[in-house]
């Protein structure tokens, strides 16, 4: 959370209103200096391990956010091929991106190989695949699951029993076994136990099974320890403090490097941690509503551009920048499209009139990379403010964006 209810509402010196003025709304801003706050944070805590930042490029994937991340010595955890192409427009190396995919076809792993990408495999399957395909030309990275249930919602959770990511850790004697009989050479352990994980312990703990796992692969040049790490979203948020994270794992992993018997590399994977908090979507209010038993507050906006609140039960805060000075009311701000895309009930704003510019914060991460067109809504523009001045970095679509990929047909 970046700003109080009592403003000012500016990033980088930059009123948020005039930027919804001379852009429209809705609106996504993002704050590079936040950026590059977050990113500094990791690479103090983590400075005294050889140690790599792999953004993952899901959660906000504009070119000129990966710019940014690779002017900062970040690099690129992707999930699909088209992310890594992306990833490799933006200017990073290949060798620079991990490719972290479930469930794709093998075809799409020989294109990532081909690309140069490195290779994470989840799958026992696809393992013996790469193993026939590649032998021990191409190195590649195992993703484990360890079977620890980190916090936050039950759909991020990545790492319980029932999920479908990555190999189970009780099946590492398997694995073990393909790896030799195939001759792979496996360079990388890699965990992610969910999107949000409650405390550093909780992450030891996944590191030591890890490390047990590792005694099985020699020729590991890096582990890498996915992502969870927490940022707040409201007042009183459990928060990951990254220093004491930094300190504990630096500790854990020096250890076990000397156990291993060489320094290897420490990896991860934040996502929303380095590009939540930068993020602001800007949005008009419409209308306000008044019924039997809420005000409602309508803004041009939806499931269609931030669907986190309606997927996983996000927390979102909602300032009305427009009316710093009014006197605090209960609200329900509602989206416009045709569903229940409710962004907050009972919130606290200043008075809203219709007109007022709504702000939703903490928007930077999986905001306009999970929007859609549903209701044959455009996508909103998207805006960076760096170095104090404001830089468009996509236009907002225009009705022939809907088009473009219709085939036209008479009936
Ligand atoms: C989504 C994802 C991440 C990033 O998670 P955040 O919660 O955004 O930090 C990291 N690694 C993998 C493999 C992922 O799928």
């Amino acid at each position: 959370m970046q700003f109080s209810q009592q403003g000012p509402y500016q990033i980088q010196g930059l009123s948020l209103e005039a930027l919804a003025q001379e852009y429209g709304t809705p609106l996504y801003v993002y704050d590079a200096d936040i950026i590059e706050r977050q990113v500094q944070s990791l690479h103090t805590a983590f400075g005294g391990l050889k140690h790599r930042i792999k953004y993952a490029a899901k959660a906000l994937t504009n070119q000129a956010i990966l710019k940014l991340m690779n002017k900062n010595g970040v690099e690129l955890d992707v999930v699909s091929i088209e992310e890594a192409q992306l990833g490799l427009q933006a200017g990073f190396a290949p060798s620079q991106i991990l490719y972290t995919p479930n469930s794709v076809s093998f075809k799409e792993i020989q294109e990532a190989v081909a690309l140069g990408l490195t290779i994470n495999i989840d799958n026992i399957s696809i393992l013996e695949q790469f193993g026939n395909a590649y032998e021990s030309s191409v190195p590649c990275c195992i993703r484990i699951n360890p079977h620890i249930v980190a916090g936050g919602n039950a759909k991020i959770q990545t790492g319980h029993i029932d999920s479908k990511f990555g190999i189970s850790i009780l099946q590492m004697k398997h694995v073990a076994r393909v790896v030799r009989s195939s001759n792979i050479r496996v360079e990388g352990l890699h965990i992610h136990t969910g999107s949000e994980f409650l405390n550093s312990d909780v992450f030891l703990q996944g590191a030591e099974l890890v490390f047990d796992a590792a005694t099985d692969f020699p020729d590991l040049r890096f582990i890498d320890f996915g992502s969870g790490f927490k940022v707040a979203y409201k007042e009183g948020d459990h928060v990951t403090d990254v220093m004491e994270l930094g300190q504990k794992m630096t500790q854990a992993f020096k250890r076990f490097c000397a156990e291993y018997g060489r320094e290897l590399e420490i990896w991860f994977e934040p996502g929303k941690y380095l590009v939540s908090e930068c993020g602001y979507l800007l949005a008009n209010a419409n209308v306000v509503k008044t019924t039997p038993s809420s005000v409602f507050v309508g803004v041009d906006t939806g499931l269609n551009h931030l669907i986190r609140p309606m997927m996983y039960d996000a927390y979102h805060e909602i300032v009305n920048i427009s009316n710093p000075e009014g006197a605090k009311r209960i609200y329900t701000v509602v989206g416009y499209i045709c569903e229940t895309d409710t962004f907050g009930y009972d919130r606290k704003l200043s008075e809203v009139r219709e007109g007022d510019v709504i702000a939703f914060l903490n928007a930077g991460a999986y905001g306009f990379s999970m929007s859609s067109n549903y209701n044959s809504r455009l996508r909103p523009a998207e805006v960076l403010i760096y170095k104090g001045k404001a830089h468009l970095i996509r236009r907002r679509e225009v009705l022939d964006d809907l088009l473009r990929t219709q085939v036209d047909f008479q009936v």
